[in-house]
């Protein structure tokens, strides 16, 4: 899943130490399937991890887009594609380029500081303040800064935290998060990087500074601040620079975040605690400007999405494809932590693309006559920012109007016993429907997502076929709210998410991988075999990107 939409909007639990604890247990075998669901289930879970396993191998680097080992993994990954009979839908056979450029901050030629009546004072780059390279920096940028609240304007909801304030040639403050009014998804929507600049640029203010909520921190701050010198990326083609404009965006701490609120008569923890609840939030001018100086360096560098098909048997329906996505790419190397550099990124997202490879091959195994074609799309640059689908989303290699679904799998965490799965985006088009129906065939119930202050809908490559009008989920293994669970998958999140031990050395529950695979197998087959296409929900928001409303 990709943290730098969250490490720029949003994060959870800031004490949690930094070493992991958790037993470091084999995984457990699985039983054979029982109950009702015994008949359809083709899965062992043995065969996934196997896949996992040579995915997240230290040999392969962490994965990271562009890199060696990423290139290893998908040869790995056409490999496999190829001996379970998936013909090759990319532009070079299985294979379609992507082009980025790779940003790096020179932090010794870097400043920031607040200026307040004359007086400079700097912020500590890593410890008070990171700026972000997702945008490129201007050279020099010195702006007085003002608080807008969450930062959003929503038309549909008619809300708008610009109406009263002044953020012309100002840098905003912000908190990230969203009112409780707001809608999950479309709230979502509106903290993309994006969206947010068309809202800030048509106010007239210059960049942004988000403060993490700390409610909703996915990684310690000490943990974002230990990668602040991995490059990020772009995509390189000029039809893809939404940010064109913004001159700065850096995140303050939420420790050191009271340093710009002096004088202004507001404390950051009042802030926070509004924050927490989605509560309304004032909108202030701060008594302090914010200097910065930045140096970034840049490279180019070329990855490549896989994309395959297994074709359908029905002489019409055949062209139309149901897409399974997932990103190959993880992080690479990094800071180390306990004396590990290597982040293999085992379920984020080892555990997606091997599913994937995992359900090409059941389909040779168990042969089963689909009647839409099944497009099969490992895509890079995920963590840099749902790039490579994005890429793909925009030069699809089949033709845009026959993608009739994108169900994307990222990080499915099968760490407990399959009791419940959330679907994003279970509301917005009938994709959600199947899932529900194919997830009660394994006496399986589905919920929205638990905790929408994380944006999960808009962190993952689904998001890229949303915007492109293609009815799309994606589906994990979860938790009920307030469940022992929900203590196992918020450990997860502090100590494994985007660190070294998200390695195959982590407790997985084979028994929960092989039934949740039984269940995205189910739906595949129900989308391809529907005559019906799948449509929005005529109240969704995101219809609007189909019908071109
Ligand atoms: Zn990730």
């Amino acid at each position: 899943m990709n943290r730098s939409i969250s490490s720029l909007v949003l994060f959870v639990s800031l004490f949690i130490a930094l070493n992991s604890n958790a037993q470091q247990a084999k995984p457990v075998s699985a039983p054979s399937a029982a109950g009702s669901a015994e008949n359809n289930s083709v899965f062992d879970g043995q065969t996934w991890w196997n896949y996992v396993k040579v995915l997240a191998d230290d040999k392969l680097e962490g994965r990271d887009t562009g890199s060696r080992g990423e290139h290893t993994a998908e040869e790995y990954a056409v490999k496999q594609l190829k001996a379970a009979g998936a013909q090759p839908a990319g532009v070079n056979g299985f294979y379609q380029p992507v082009k980025f450029v790779s940003r790096q901050i020179v932090e010794k030629d870097c400043s920031l500081a607040l200026v307040k009546d004359g007086k400079r004072e700097p912020l500590i780059l890593g410890q008070d303040a990171i700026i972000s390279t997702r945008v490129m920096p201007a050279a020099e940028v010195s702006a007085p800064l003002v608080f807008a609240g969450y930062g959003l304007k929503i038309p549909e909801q008619n809300y708008d935290d610009f109406s009263d304030i002044d953020v012309k040639g100002k840098l905003v403050v912000i908190l990230s998060g969203s009112p409780s009014e707001v809608p999950s998804a479309l709230a979502s929507h509106y903290q993309t990087g994006s969206e947010r600049w068309k809202t800030l640029k048509a106010a007239g203010a210059l960049g942004m500074i988000s403060i993490p909520n700390p409610a909703s921190m996915d990684v310690p701050w000490a943990r974002i601040s230990l990668n602040r010198a991995h490059p990020t990326m772009d995509l390189d083609y000029p039809e893809f620079n939404e940010t064109a404009g913004e001159q700065l965006v850096a995140v303050i701490n939420p420790a050191s975040a009271d340093k710009l609120f002096e004088g202004s008569g507001h404390t950051f923890a009042e802030l926070a605690a509004l924050g927490k609840d989605r509560k309304p939030l004032p909108r202030f001018p701060l008594t302090v400007s914010l200097e910065a100086k930045t140096k970034v360096d840049t490279q180019k560098v070329e990855s490549s999405n896989v994309v395959a098909v297994l074709p359908g048997s029905d002489s019409d329906l055949k062209n139309e494809y149901v897409v399974l996505s997932a990103h190959i790419d993880h992080v690479g190397i990094g800071a180390p932590v306990n004396g590990d550099r290597i982040y293999n990124g085992a379920m984020d997202n080892g555990s997606g693309s091997a599913l994937l490879l995992d359900m090409a091959a059941s389909f040779k195994k168990h042969p089963e006559k689909l009647r839409r074609s099944l497009l099969l799309v490992l895509v890079t640059g995920e963590e840099k920012g749902l790039l490579g689908s994005k890429y793909f989303a925009a030069h699809p290699t089949v033709p845009a109007k026959s993608m009739v679904a994108d169900v994307n799998e990222d990080m499915f965490l099968p760490i407990v016993p399959l009791k419940v799965l959330t679907v994003y985006g279970l509301a917005e088009s009938d994709v959600g429907d199947r899932v529900r129906e194919a997830a009660q065939e394994f006496g399986v119930p589905v919920q929205p997502d638990p905790q929408p202050l994380r944006n999960v809908f808009i962190r993952s490559d689904q998001y890229n076929f949303i915007k492109h009008g293609v009815p799309s989920v994606m589906v994990d293994v979860s938790f009920e709210p307030g469940s022992p669970e929900q203590q196992i998958f918020k450990d997860w999140l502090t100590n494994r998410y985007h660190a070294p031990s998200d390695d195959v050395n982590q407790p997985v529950n084979l028994e929960t991988a092989a039934k949740f695979e039984d269940i995205i197998r189910t739906v595949l087959v129900n989308l391809a075999d529907t005559t019906a296409r799948p449509e929005w929900k005529q109240d969704s928001f995101f219809r609007r990107y189909a019908t071109g409303e």
